[in-house]
């Protein structure tokens, strides 16, 4: 298996349900209805990796259809769902953003790291680099990567 194989995983906890997405979302993508659902959804996006066109229009079908469950919906983006999320306005619709990872690269040593932000959190335009201590530089145009933010 690797790390782009999709897969989703459901577990059920007394006070919420924890949908689980990792790899890369696309039209071989399964997205499936939990069933019912009497408590808030919370999903965790962090591990997906890509998203194409087709990955796109299956996870809004997705969302629009955990909407008709009338329960809260929670997202944790990883940096693909986020990049998605600030081009495509109802992306995330009808669900909250908890968190997101955005991306830094370090001009010095090469390392890339993907810190995850809650929500409303400041997002710094440099931040140390776990390898070097060298200055690491957001890796996209900041103010669209976060126009996410100003979506919802
Ligand atoms: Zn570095």
């Amino acid at each position: 298996m690797s790390a782009d194989d999709f897969k989703m995983t459901i577990e059920r906890a007394p006070d919420h349900l924890l949908i689980t997405v990792v790899g890369a979302l696309n039209e071989t993508s399964v997205l499936e209805l939990p069933g019912e659902v009497a408590t808030p959804i919370r999903i965790n996006g962090e591990g997906i990796t890509r998203i194409n066109s087709l990955g796109v229009s299956a996870w809004i079908r997705f969302m629009n259809s955990l909407k008709t469950l009338g329960v809260p919906v929670g997202v944790r983006m990883s940096v693909a769902m986020a990049s998605q999320a600030s081009m495509i306005s109802n992306f995330v619709e009808g669900a909250s953003i908890e968190s997101f990872a955005a991306p830094y690269y370090c001009p010095a040593c090469e390392n890339t790291e993907e810190p995850v932000f809650a929500f409303n959190d400041e997002v710094p335009e440099t931040r140390p680099c776990s390898q070097c201590k060298q200055s690491m530089e957001f890796d996209d145009e900041i103010d669209s990567f976060l126009s996410f933010r100003r979506a919802v």
